[in-house]
């Protein structure tokens, strides 16, 4: 990687601000789920061992700009307390007199985490002056909250022009590598399965992937807006009507480039998704006027689990169906082993991205099967676009 890493910087003594993604799910004042939380602590531990004195800032939520109780940090102080097995201060507020008397405070190896970033709208309007006073508080800037990178924010864009040295996090540069590595040198075959609900936001994504894939397989509702394009009967499906002629013309230009692109042979429909009872497979071809498509059918199942199964390199993002429902969950989790039986029988390379599909792979309990499971939805998304990450640009140069 071109920027810095927090391996290059000399931490001893030094106030090391460390923008972390502690974005959780909280229940009952407690957190949820800590996948968040345990992704950022290799970096955190190796600041403390280096006898850096570490502040974290995290954005929780969407509070908009007000402070409310409902999105503190607080329970995640405790939560990374536990974790760590060490103290973590908690500072009220994020800039102003009380962070900097919790920063003050701070001895070498000591840990503390300032209040959602997002209690001051400066933060999401990358307000200078508000980037300033976050940057007085420490010595050196560490980013490693790779799910914000692709928001120009105070903390992860505006913070690194009053900072003198900024440098990525393990985490950061991990999700960087991987992601990176695949887009620029896949080992081949190189397959993306891509699914979800809306084509409008994974067009550029397509797009790009045509330049490097060998093949592109489509499932979840997307797939209705090119069956639609194509001429087909929908039904009630999802589609998006004004991205049709889009849709055709990624097909055109996957055939001029060779990608293999593949849409749903055959699907699940029903009436709508709470019909699961009455759910029944049919070919695309055969779509009943008044029922909808949920989930890809078995034989599109096996076409993709095969085209998976002779991949090198693997990018999924977005579920096959509308996997909370069961019946419809089946394309989701035929992929999920598929994705994980590649990687283990074939030692491909396999890199998921993405609520859902994320989620699928745990649910399936084949997480630890997969080569990287990335902490980033929109991050992801725009890295495999072929967009520059604002918090990486930021970062100083190597
Ligand atoms: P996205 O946020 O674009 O990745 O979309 C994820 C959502 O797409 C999930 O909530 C799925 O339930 C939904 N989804 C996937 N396939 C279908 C489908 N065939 N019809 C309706 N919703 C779907």
């Amino acid at each position: 990687m071109s920027k810095l890493s927090i391996r290059d910087l000399d931490l001893a003594g030094k106030r090391v601000f460390i923008r972390v993604d502690f974005n959780v799910p909280l229940e009952n004042g407690k957190v949820a789920d800590d996948t968040r939380i345990t992704a950022a602590i290799p970096t955190i531990q190796y600041a403390i061992d280096k006898g850096a004195r570490v502040i974290l800032t995290s954005h929780l939520g969407r509070p908009k700009g007000q402070r409310n109780p409902k999105y503190s940090l607080k329970p995640v102080a405790e939560h990374l307390s536990k974790l760590l097995g060490k103290p973590v201060a908690f500072a009220n507020d994020c800039v102003g007199e009380e962070a900097a008397k919790v920063v003050g405070a701070m001895k070498d190896g000591d840990i503390a985490l300032l209040e959602n970033l997002r209690f001051h709208p400066e933060e999401e309007a990358n307000d200078p002056k508000f980037a300033e006073q976050l940057a007085s508080l420490c010595d050196v800037y560490v980013n490693d909250a790779f799910g914000a990178a692709h928001r120009a924010h105070a903390s992860t864009e505006g913070i690194t022009k009053f900072v003198k040295q900024s440098a990525a996090g393990f985490l950061m540069e991990r999700e960087l590598r991987y992601l990176l590595e695949a887009l620029s040198k896949p080992r081949r075959p190189f397959v993306v399965i891509l699914g979800g609900a809306k084509v409008s936001d994974k067009i550029q994504v397509i797009e790009n992937l045509l330049k490097s894939a060998d093949a592109v397989l489509i499932g979840g509702a997307m797939a209705y807006t090119f069956l639609k394009a194509r001429g087909l009967e929908t039904g009630k499906s999802l589609v998006e009507a004004d991205k049709t002629e889009l849709a055709s013309q990624l097909e055109a230009k996957a055939k001029e480039r060779g990608v293999n692109l593949q849409l749903p042979v055959d699907h699940v429909v029903a009436a709508n998704p709470d019909d699961g009872a009455n759910a029944k497979t049919v070919s695309v071809e055969a779509t009943p006027a008044d029922k909808m498509g949920l989930d890809i059918g078995e034989a599109t199942r096996k076409a993709y689990s095969d085209i998976i199964a002779s991949a090198q390199t693997i990018i999924w993002n977005g579920p096959m169906g509308m996997f909370e429902k069961p019946p419809f969950d089946r394309g989701t989790r035929a992929v999920a082993q598929a994705v994980a039986e590649a990687s283990e029988k074939n030692n491909a390379t396999s890199i998921i991205g993405g609520g859902d599909s994320v989620a699928a792979i745990h649910e399936s309990g084949l997480a630890d099967k997969i080569t990287h499971i990335s902490t980033g939805g929109g991050a992801t998304l725009e890295l495999l676009a072929g967009d520059t990450l604002p918090g990486v640009a930021a970062l100083s140069d190597k």
